[in-house]
């Protein structure tokens, strides 16, 4: 289906070169296409495009090691992506894993060798509220059971083309539990927010003004809206619903304020926070306000370019987004001269690879520059110096969405819902063992115990909040209220029944950031591998309290001293649970003496595992010894 011929290798070259353009920014995207058409990136396409993009072999090379969905060898007709969240094992997808595997004849990281299929496991793809959930040639099939395991194996097994494939494998549900004012329930009218900011009064010139004529008519039509604009948004008090609760006018004023030239607006879509799907409910249910909520940032710091960047495994949202752009160019409310003002603005949506690291804004930016998403120094700020050096707002999908509504309704209004310090409406997404998991929107403020009433989860044992990265909290918690003043989150619960074993969960996440660490710094790179490796100790059952405080030393220092917010938080599973669970952890432990972690045999595991022996003289010591 997907064989490399020479021939084909130039056409979809040639394509994807006029589609992106020939800089060496476009390196990324190109390289997502060529794998996308061909499932591998191919070793004959390397020469081609380093002459092209003016770049090295070694540059283009580096960047197909970096992200997980590229690949220099042929993954098969047929790439199958497990995803391996918590949330899809909970609901059994380690055993349908097994049953895929089976019946396809192979082996989980493998190539079948008649090439016709590979099956893989993935992070997480964003489905928790559907899992267990894959990716089928970058597609995504939910709510997987046995049947449909078999059903699929029967499609690859007869070499069934995935366009016949039955549509409803392929349907994602929005799963909207719970609307408020903001979002859904068909609240927003497309353009409200923009005619809004283009036609309020006010007295200062916007930044890209500077350069027009003074005879410029259009000058008279700038001299009006971005700057009350950002006075409303001021007075939302609007935080970041990224997760650092930042001020967006903060943001916004300072890209405003810099000096002369080009400036870019970027749109962080890329949620790879595992439990995390609201970021693809927004893009699917409400991509205008998203869209306008970036055009909008345009208008008031004076850019003419934004990206939207959306991670790989929402690949099949691509026409979809791109399907809302051109509507809105249809309506003027997008491209040239919009609304009739003579304000530019165009959105560029750009895939990322699969690196959880690329959320981390300074990542992000590099990836867009079609580099590996290695994190820089925060300073200086994206606000100063962002994409391709330029002064860039970063904000989040939900972050533009509430700047559309506040820039249509005000800012009082805004400010008017939530709390004193976290005002407004805040979207969560809610998996794990609940009857009813899906999207929940609240005011901010919201009790923990009023969101599992809703979910039908009021008897969990604890809740993964914001993810791995992030809280987890026990029965005691439920009180707390989500808000920044008290359980700051990004909206991501994760919950836990009572009969759940928290260890498994807290295993996920600690090989999740042992795969997903960048390599940069020693603290995240080591301290992650010897956190997983301590994890993997306990399972065994050699865990004893001498581990627990050299688990505890670890955090300690991964926290203080790693480059970035990944490695900072990634010790958060470990800590919370030895301080909120602790029996989690003194179950496993059979003995308070110290055993060494080295075990010989064990250590043998991998290579049991990679020549397929289980008899017991593949074991350093037999049952009978
Ligand atoms: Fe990379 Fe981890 Fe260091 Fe961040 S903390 S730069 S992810 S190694």
């Amino acid at each position: 289906m997907n064989q490399l011929d020479g021939s084909a290798l130039s056409e979809v070259l040639e394509q994807t070169l006029d589609r992106h353009g020939r800089s060496p920014q476009s390196l990324l995207q190109i390289l997502l296409d060529l794998q996308r058409a061909f499932h591998c990136v191919p070793r004959a396409a390397l020469p081609v495009l380093a002459d092209r993009l003016d770049l090295s072999q070694l540059r283009i090379e580096g960047l197909v090691s970096f992200y997980s969905f590229l690949s220099p060898t042929f993954q098969g007709d047929y790439v199958v992506h497990l995803s391996d969240n918590i949330t899809d094992q909970m609901s059994g997808s380690r055993d349908l894993a097994s049953l895929l595997c089976e019946r396809l004849g192979v082996k989980p990281g493998e190539t079948r060798k008649d090439g016709r299929v590979s099956v893989r496991f993935t992070s997480c793809t964003g489905m928790c509220d559907q899992g267990p959930a894959a990716l089928v040639n970058y597609l995504p099939v939910t709510r997987l059971d046995r049947k449909r395991v078999e059903l699929i194996a029967e499609l690859i097994n007869g070499e069934v083309p995935l366009e016949e494939w039955p549509k409803e494998l392929f349907r994602v549900e929005s799963q909207i539990r719970r609307s408020d004012v903001m979002f859904f329930r068909k609240a927003f009218e497309p353009g409200a927010g923009l005619r809004a900011s283009l036609d309020r009064g006010g007295k200062s010139l916007e930044p890209w003004a500077e350069d027009l004529p003074p005879h410029d008519a259009r000058r008279h039509q700038l001299e009006r809206g971005g700057a009350e604009t950002l006075k409303e948004m001021y007075s939302s008090e609007l935080r970041g619903r990224g997760g650092a609760g930042f001020k967006a006018a903060i943001k916004w004023e300072s890209v405003r304020d810099a000096a002369k030239g080009d400036r870019y607006v970027v749109c962080n879509a890329d949620e790879g926070e595992p439990g995390t799907f609201k970021d693809r409910v927004l893009l699917t249910d409400c991509a205008d306000m998203v869209i306008e909520g970036m055009t909008i940032c345009g208008h008031v710091v004076g850019s003419r370019k934004g990206v939207m960047y959306v991670r790989q495994e929402y690949w099949y949202l691509k026409d979809h987004l791109e399907g809302v752009l051109e509507r809105r160019r249809g309506l003027g409310l997008l491209g040239k001269n919009i609304l009739g003002s003579a304000l530019d603005f165009e959105v560029e949506v750009q895939f990322g690879g699969g690196a959880y690291i690329c959320g981390m804004e300074t990542a992000m930016i590099k990836s867009i520059e079609g580099r590996r998403g290695i994190p820089r120094r925060r300073w200086p700020m994206p606000v100063m110096q962002g994409l391709f050096k330029r002064p860039t707002v970063v904000n989040n999908v939900e972050t533009f969405a509430c700047a559309a509504a506040i820039s249509a309704r005000g800012g009082a209004w805004f400010k008017g819902i939530g709390t004193e310090a976290s005002t407004g409406t805040k979207l969560f997404c809610i998996s794990g063992d609940c009857g009813r998991p899906g999207i929940y929107e609240y005011p901010m403020g919201v009790s923990i115990r009023e969101i599992l009433r809703d979910c039908d989860g009021q008897d969990a044992q604890g809740i993964q909040v914001s993810g791995p990265s992030g809280t987890l909290i026990n029965r005691s918690d439920f009180d707390r209220a989500a808000c920044f003043e008290d359980l700051s989150t990004v909206g991501t619960l994760i919950v836990f029944g009572p009969d759940r074993d928290l260890f498994a969960a807290i295993r996920n996440f600690a090989l999740f950031f042992q795969h997903e660490s960048c390599g940069l710094c020693t603290p995240c790179r080591v301290g992650t591998t010897l956190l997983a490796n301590y994890v993997k100790k306990f399972e065994r059952g050699c865990g004893s309290p001498v581990d627990v405080s050299e688990m505890t030393n670890i955090a300690g220092l991964m926290k203080t001293m790693s480059h970035c917010g990944l490695g900072q938080t990634a010790s958060n599973p470990i800590t919370d649970s030895l301080s909120k669970f602790p029996g989690v952890w003194e179950r496993r432990m059979k003995t308070t003496e110290f055993i060494p972690a080295f075990d010989l045999d064990w250590a043998l595991e991998e290579a049991r595992a990679l020549t397929g022996r289980t008899d017991a003289q593949a074991h350093l010591l037999s049952e009978e010894a």
